[in-house]
């Protein structure tokens, strides 16, 4: 996951910033701004958020901008790499920034990218050039060759550009004012630009904006159904963001609730307090709380001055920032039956954590509710949950991840709560069932059917021809 921005129409560098910082949360690994002015492309790269980037007061007519996330290559170590390994990029005359992830990548070149969004550059430059410099024709090409999920935004012969891969797995938005164009991840980016929110890019749809509001659009590629990530609905996305027609906020209320459904057919001893784990799952706490009558207590505070442990990409390095990431209400805790609502569990060890913080402090009972089925499946398409062996949900059942985090009881959302909480039918759940939508991710999971051991790479990363 990555956040991308792009604005048409004379913006301020400093203000474009701003709104990259809204889009900090979808990665931090580093961040870049370009933008044009009359002879050439700028950039502005920063390791960390985009409160790095060193811009002026200047303005310009077209720029685009990126957060990183690494799904693909490694992090970012240094200054001297982030040419190399965050977006946006520029080749020849046209220059993009991306969200999602190239499946299919190691097998279409020997170069050693350190950013699928490179690549994608440079085959979209490729094309251009074989192709009379048209952009629809170029992007029919590329889809034609590249497998995954990938939402771009660039930038073209003085015009603004947005193309949706034709699954629409990461969320791509835009609005017109009479002044601007933006399209960015996230429909906040649009609300504090005061740019009305349009609507989605629909996935395979590339569209090209010109000066004065003029918009073309492009059939490019179609497939028969849509894919678009769950995970964005129930983690990544801001809850002020509307995906597809659905705010954020009100799918995460919506999961709260089905959870209480669950939670009230196992009938166990009521909670007298539920507890949201800050930020992502306090919407679904609040509804379970109403569904149940019992109160919500916010007794797990985030300590705000460190990073989404998702982000940190060691192991050792998310344990220790776990560790300082969460501050208790003691005298809340004492003698209490919590129910505690956390999004997801991925590698078990955070759960763990708060259980044992909790009965540590004097809790009389834990029980731990998720917002979203077990994830016993990597994702291929944008984030860096890449090998089933990070997972815990692949390896055990549910008593025995109950009793890994040491919980009284342990309660899974289910899929039909899932599907019905997000309100569309065209979702990715491969994360979940391992039904992955795309070709080249179906060839990388019957490799791993036969995996050899190689360990410490991505399953994506392994050579598949
Ligand atoms: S596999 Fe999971 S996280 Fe990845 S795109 Fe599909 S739903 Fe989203």
């Amino acid at each position: 996951m990555c956040g991308v921005l792009g604005i048409l129409g004379r913006y301020r560098l400093d203000a474009s910033k701003e709104l990259l910082l809204l889009l900090a949360h979808r990665g931090q690994d580093a961040s870049g701004l370009l933008w044009a002015t009359e002879s050439a492309f700028q950039e502005s790269k920063t390791m960390g958020s985009p409160s790095g980037l060193s811009v002026q007061r200047e303005w310009s007519e077209c720029i685009l901008g990126s957060t990183r996330y690494p799904t693909s290559g490694r992090r970012v170590s240094s200054e001297d790499e982030l040419c190399d390994f965050v977006g946006p990029f520029q080749s020849g005359a046209v220059a993009v920034t991306h969200n999602g992830n190239i499946t299919n990548l190691s097998s279409m070149t020997e170069k050693d990218y350190q950013c699928d969004t490179k690549f994608i550059c440079d085959r979209l430059q490729h094309h251009l050039a074989e192709s009379d410099d048209h952009l629809p024709t170029a992007f029919v090409r590329l889809t034609s060759e590249v497998d995954g999920a990938y939402s771009i935004v660039g930038i073209h012969d003085g015009s603004l550009f947005a193309f949706r891969d034709s699954r629409g797995f990461k969320p791509l938005v835009f609005g017109r004012s009479a002044e601007h164009t933006i399209v960015a991840s996230e429909s906040t980016v649009l609300d504090m630009a005061h740019v009305k929110l349009e609507r989605d890019v629909y996935p395979g749809e590339l569209i090209v904006f010109g000066p004065n509001q003029a918009m073309q659009c492009y059939s490019i590629s179609q497939q028969d159904g849509h894919k678009h990530c769950f995970f964005e609905y129930v983690y990544f996305a801001n809850p002020a963001a509307r995906i597809e027609n659905q705010l954020v906020y009100d799918v995460r209320f919506r999961l709260g609730r089905a959870l209480a459904n669950r939670f009230t057919r196992l009938q166990l001893e009521e909670p007298d307090y539920v507890i949201p784990v800050p930020d992502t799952s306090r919407p679904a706490a609040q509804a379970l709380a109403e569904e149940l009558g019992v109160p919500m207590r916010e007794v797990i505070l985030k300590n705000r001055y460190l990073g989404r442990t998702f982000i940190v990409q060691s192991p050792e390095a998310r344990n220790a920032m776990a560790h300082y990431k969460y501050i208790y209400l003691d005298d809340k805790i004492r003698g209490k039956n919590l129910l505690v609502v956390d999004d997801s569990i991925v590698r078990g060890t955070t759960a763990k954590m708060i259980v044992k913080d909790l009965k540590k402090r004097g809790a009389a009972k834990v029980y731990f509710a998720v917002t979203c089925p077990p994830q016993s499946h990597p994702c291929y398409y944008g984030i860096d949950i890449s090998t089933s062996s990070e997972l815990i949900a692949s390896q055990a059942g549910l008593e025995q991840i109950r009793d890994f985090i040491g919980a009284d009881a342990l309660i899974y959302q289910d899929m039909d709560g899932l599907v019905n909480a997000t309100g569309i039918r065209d979702i990715c759940l491969a994360c979940l069932d391992g039904n992955y939508p795309t070709e080249h991710a179906k060839k990388i999971q019957a490799a791993i059917q036969l995996r050899d051991k190689k360990q410490g790479i991505r399953d994506y990363e392994r050579e598949i021809r």
